[in-house]
């Protein structure tokens, strides 16, 4: 089953193809990144020294082995990004991180299409951490930036690492953008959202929360048109 996070016409353009492979990339970097492509949402793991964050635990948890978990975070709360949050959380004994206007995401099968993208309903989670724009995460040293970016949900966030990685969730992908009409989305929030992205002048790259990696500039070629077409609606 995949999510249909994305817009629907692009989705179609990227197709159903098998995101079920391992990519290793970080050679000589300081540290290492692993995008783990799940039938639902993308799932990185973070990790230095047997010490690891997940951004999207959607992820199965037997690729986790050897690494200590210290912190497990949404990119928003749509079941397909989460899926795996309960048990990964319960085994680590560590919070799900979240936006706070996600929250009920998290707690209301109805926002987070649960039935829809996994049909079936996803357990209520509780143990939470909540932040907001601008929060900084330490991890080992390198740092996390929060960056809220609402409109495919209120509490949709990028995570910028060391000013070099974005993990961009469901906002921004290699070709398109999130979709804004689910139960909480917001398209004219989306467009203020991207009216901010597009003026942002980096060589980041980007790890969205579908689909395959690319870099801002890639990236960016894209938003004017989007900005535009999620004016529109
Ligand atoms: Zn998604
Ligand atoms: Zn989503």
């Amino acid at each position: 089953m995949y999510c249909n996070c994305l817009l629907n016409f692009t989705y179609k353009t990227l197709g159903k193809s098998n995101f079920k492979r391992l990519v290793v990339w970080g050679g000589g970097l300081e540290l290492e990144i692993k995008s783990i492509y799940t039938n639902y949402a993308n799932s990185y793991l973070l990790w230095e020294e047997q010490m690891g964050i997940i951004i999207d635990p959607a992820s199965d948890i037997n690729v986790l082995q050897g690494v200590q978990i210290i912190n497990c975070l949404a990119t928003h709360g749509h079941a397909d990004h989460i899926v795996k949050a309960k048990s990964i959380t319960e085994k680590y004994k560590i919070p799900l991180t979240l936006h706070q206007e996600d929250v009920i995401y998290v707690q209301d099968d109805s926002y987070n299409l649960s039935k829809y993208i996994l049909g079936e309903s996803l357990s209520r989670i509780d143990n939470l951490q909540v932040i907001k724009d601008g929060d900084q995460i330490d991890f080992n040293g390198h740092n996390l930036r929060v960056l809220h970016t609402p409109g495919h949900t209120p509490g949709s966030v990028m995570y910028l690492l060391d000013d070099k990685y974005l993990f961009s969730g469901d906002t921004v992908f290699k070709d398109s953008i999130g979709r804004t009409d689910f139960p909480g989305s917001n398209p004219q929030q989306m467009a203020d959202t991207l009216e901010k992205l597009i003026n942002i002048d980096k060589d980041w790259v980007v790890y969205p929360g579908h689909g395959e990696v690319t870099t801002w500039s890639e990236a960016k070629k894209s938003l004017k048109y989007w900005r535009q077409f999620v004016n529109a609606r």
